[in-house]
């Protein structure tokens, strides 16, 4: 029976339970709007802890001023629903209030790894990222914390933050979960008309025929601008990134080598995509 607490009191009181039961603990944060892609989290954590917590919070931190914050998807009871159903034992879903009391003056930024992809157009939002998830990790301290491979940029950012800060908890990185035309399950999908919708299975299929051509050996200053006119054609307006990166350092290299990882990020009208796709 999955039970719902809203204060970080009550979310403690519970994890000293399962402490106190020798229960490994695994938590799963989300913004809600749940898929098969969060789903699929939720059962990582489930095999490998006694007890599961996922969080509902979503965060107005991570959103710039223009973004969609207000039309974000919410439907709780529906995400509560879904999370019971593969055994989640808790959902952690405090109200604004409870997450940024009055005055609330912290921020955690990580450098480096958020100077480039998601982090040159949406500047505002690993600040939020790596804020909320400090916070939640602190506040329920779980052995294992999932996250998926679908924001690889997110999940390199989250490993860092929590070695540089030393907070004792191990990240475990999911793959990411498609639908069948192959697009990366995301709530911002239902954004999408039909019509945009079709036109967004593309973007897998341009990026699996990208991954090839520079699995060759292509050099990627030759591939990806095809690559970009290709997504264009097929409806993408604005294009922020195409790009060839290391997924380390997630600095751009010329030529694919081990561990690459192609990153798009490309909107259909106000909905913007994103995906990676390993290359070696
Ligand atoms: P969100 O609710 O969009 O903030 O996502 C919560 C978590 O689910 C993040 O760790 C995401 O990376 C992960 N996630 C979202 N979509 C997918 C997907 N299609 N496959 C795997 N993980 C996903």
């Amino acid at each position: 029976m999955l039970e719902v607490v809203r204060k970080v009191a009550d979310l403690r009181a519970k994890t000293a339970q399962y402490r106190a039961a020798h229960a490994s603990i695994g938590l799963v944060p989300t913004m809600g709007a749940l898929h098969d892609g969060h789903l699929t989290l939720a059962r990582s954590a489930k095999l490998d802890n006694v007890r599961v917590i996922a969080t509902l919070f979503v965060n107005p931190k991570q959103f710039g001023p223009r973004e969609d914050f207000a039309a974000y998807p919410r439907d709780e009871v529906a995400d509560a629903g879904m999370l019971e159903r593969v055994g989640v034992d808790l959902l952690f879903a405090p109200d604004l209030e409870e997450m940024y009391p009055e005055n609330f003056s912290t921020s955690v930024a990580v450098g480096g790894l958020t100077q480039t992809l998601c982090g040159l157009t949406r500047p505002h939002f690993f600040g939020g990222v790596a804020t909320v998830v400090t916070k939640l990790l602190l506040q329920s301290l779980p052995d294992r914390a999932y996250f998926g491979e679908k924001d690889f940029q997110q999940l390199q950012v989250i490993r860092r933050l929590v070695r540089d800060l030393n907070i004792p908890v191990a990240i475990v990185g999911v793959p990411t979960i498609r639908e069948s035309d192959g697009l990366a399950m995301s709530s911002r999908n239902a954004y999408l008309s039909p019509a945009q919708r079709k036109m967004a299975g593309a973007l897998p299929q341009i990026m699996q025929e990208t991954v090839a051509e520079l699995r060759a050996g292509n050099p990627a200053a030759t591939i990806l601008p095809s690559a970009k006119s290709r997504l264009h054609k097929a409806g993408f307006d604005r294009i922020d990134y195409l790009e060839l990166c290391d997924e380390q350092t997630l600095q751009p290299i010329a030529i694919a080598r081990p561990p690459a990882r192609l990153f798009v990020a490309a909107f259909i009208d106000k909905t913007r995509l994103i995906d990676n796709w390993p290359v070696i």
